[in-house]
Order: structure tokens, then C-alpha cells, then sequence
């Protein structure tokens, strides 16, 4: 694993995911920074307290597997 030039996919289940706030490995974890969060509710002056992420950066993934690792509900899973 982990070439960089294997065409390697990310898949996230949100179902899964129990939200970056309470865990966030995935986020901390990536060395190539593929996750991003976002806010559930974006009302303005209000402050948020449900995060939901997304690999956004897919391309960078490399198909290390550090984040299926420390993924304890088994959202994360690799699609090569
Ligand atoms: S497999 Fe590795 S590079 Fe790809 S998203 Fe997970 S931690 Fe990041
Ligand atoms: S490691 Fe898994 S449960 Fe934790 S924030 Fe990432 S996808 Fe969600």
C-alpha cells in the first residue's frame, strides 16, 4: 500500500461516522490532510456543535490506511 500512483478511493460512510467533534482521528491522523469538517448548521452568530466531515482531498490519498486504522465505527473503508 501507499505508492501514490495507484488510483486508490476513500470511502466514507456518514451513517457510521459519530462526528468530528467526538472524534476527529481521521482529520489529526491523515498525513496527506484529505479530510476537512464542516459545520452541520451554519446560522450565522451561532456557534455550532455538530461537525460533519468529508474526504475532500481524495486525490491525495495515498491508500496508507491510517485512518481505517483508528476509525473505531468502521465508517472509512479503501476502494482500490
Ligand atoms: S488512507 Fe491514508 S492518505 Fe488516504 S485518507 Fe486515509 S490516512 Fe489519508
Ligand atoms: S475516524 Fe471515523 S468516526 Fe472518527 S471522525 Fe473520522 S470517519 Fe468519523
Amino acid at each position: 500500500m501507499g505508492g501514490g500512483s495507484e488510483m486508490v478511493e476513500i470511502r466514507f460512510d456518514k451513517e457510521k461516522c459519530i462526528g468530528a467533534l467526538r472524534c476527529g482521528e481521521c482529520l489529526r491522523r491523515c498525513p496527506q490532510a484529505v479530510f476537512r469538517s464542516y459545520p452541520e448548521n451554519r446560522r450565522r452568530g451561532e456557534i455550532c456543535d455538530e461537525w460533519y466531515l468529508a474526504p475532500t482531498y481524495q486525490v491525495l490519498c495515498t491508500g496508507c490506511g491510517i485512518c481505517i486504522e483508528h476509525c473505531k465505527p468502521g465508517a472509512l473503508s479503501l476502494i482500490c
